[in-house]
């Protein structure tokens, strides 16, 4: 039996998470979280808000999954890096702004970190073959792919949460609209399998069936195909190594056509300044994080535009120094100083 701590159990990954464990014999709930949301009953030890350490300290989890959205998430993530305990990981944002220090605690832990985002997920399955030369990230390009910056200009929150294929929790969603979701999965990918920022590629592929794909020296390239549907990775990294039976129909390859394009990084800035920051190294892929989060919020809330988005993450990381966090301490500190810098809409 493998016990799992589900945090941030009531979003969109959490919900399909209890789906996945509740079908499994061999996966058990034994600890839930939420941020607000009530969640009696839902698993023998529950929390809603605040630090989740006691109830992952009373769960003794064998695998710790970290559903909840955005920096809040770094918690579970030390928690479990530090102790060894395996981690599922879809809270990208918390390996994206802590970095080092993760790679650092896992060291230390030793134990496993298993993506749960479904393009890392695929590469991670894929990069199983042998050493990865480089690696490719495919982005549907979401609700406005093909747009001009004019077209941009008004689009509202609710035409930015009409994603084209997946269906997930508003943050996320906002993030697939401008590509920061794909620029926090730039960094994601170098920090989990050390490749270069150089070879990290990101293609566009609007019906969202192939996930990733890894090249090797020898010139070939293995890529992972499936429909968009998060049980798969969630089932992957939940019953890792065994493969276990999901609902999921088989592909239909003859569908669709598997059309890829390059990405308009001019139009989509987000991408681009994911890359920069990532690159610079240090605290400013946190700040991006932060800076994004709060601009993601103030957009949702109709007080900023979807352009000023990343107007604004482009001004909080030319104003921050990004000095490495030698601790987690000094990388909340960072974190809470590039919110700061994001003027009050
Ligand atoms: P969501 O908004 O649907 O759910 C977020 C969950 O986090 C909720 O249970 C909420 O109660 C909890 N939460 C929020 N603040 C919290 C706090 N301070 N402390 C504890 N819990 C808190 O989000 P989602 O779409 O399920 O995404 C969750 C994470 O998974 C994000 O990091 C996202 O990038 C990643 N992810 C999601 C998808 C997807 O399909 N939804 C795909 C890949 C990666
Ligand atoms: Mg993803």
């Amino acid at each position: 039996m493998k016990r799992i701590a589900l945090l941030g159990a009531t979003g969109s990954i959490g919900r399909q998470a209890i789906e996945v464990i509740r079908a499994r014999d061999g996966l058990q709930l034994v600890a839930a979280s939420s941020g607000s949301t009530p969640i009696d009953g839902l698993a023998p030890l529950t929390q809603v808000g605040g630090d989740p350490s006691v109830l992952l300290e009373r769960a003794e989890p064998d695998v710790v999954l970290n559903a909840v959205v955005g920096f809040a998430g770094l918690a579970p993530t030390m928690w479990a890096l530090e102790r060894g305990v395996t981690l599922a990981l879809a809270n990208k944002e918390s390996l994206v702004a802590a970095g080092e220090l993760a790679l650092a605690a896992r060291r230390r832990g030793g134990g496993a970190l298993i993506p749960v985002d479904s393009e890392h997920s695929a590469l991670f399955q894929c990069a199983s073959v042998d050493e990865p030369e480089s690696l490719v990230l495919t982005a549907s390009g979401g609700p406005f792919r093909g747009r001009t910056r004019d077209e941009l200009e008004a689009v509202t929150p609710e035409e930015a949460l009409a994603h084209p294929t997946w269906s997930m929790g508003p943050k996320i969603t906002v993030d697939s609209a401008t590509l920061a979701n794909k620029g926090l999965e730039v960094i994601e990918a170098h920090f989990l399998f050390g490749v270069p920022y150089e070879r990290i590629e990101v293609v566009i592929h609007p019906p969202s069936i192939v996930h990733g794909l890894v090249r090797f020296r020898d010139g070939a390239a293995i890529a992972h195909l499936g429909h968009p549907d998060m049980r798969v990775p969630i089932s992957y990294a939940l019953t890792y190594p065994e493969r276990a039976p999901t609902p999921v129909r088989p592909l239909d390859l003859t569908a669709q056509p598997l059309e890829f394009r390059e990405p308009d990084t001019e139009t989509f800035r987000m991408l681009a300044l994911a890359r920069e920051a990532g690159e610079k190294g240090g605290t400013y892929p946190c700040a991006y994080n932060a800076a994004n989060e709060v601009a993601v919020e103030q957009f949702l809330d109709g007080r900023i535009g979807f352009l000023d988005i990343a107007a604004l993450v482009e001004e909080v990381l030319g104003r921050v120094d990004g000095a490495p966090a030698r601790d987690v301490a000094e990388l909340e500190e960072a974190d809470r100083r590039a919110r700061g810098l994001v003027p009050v809409a």
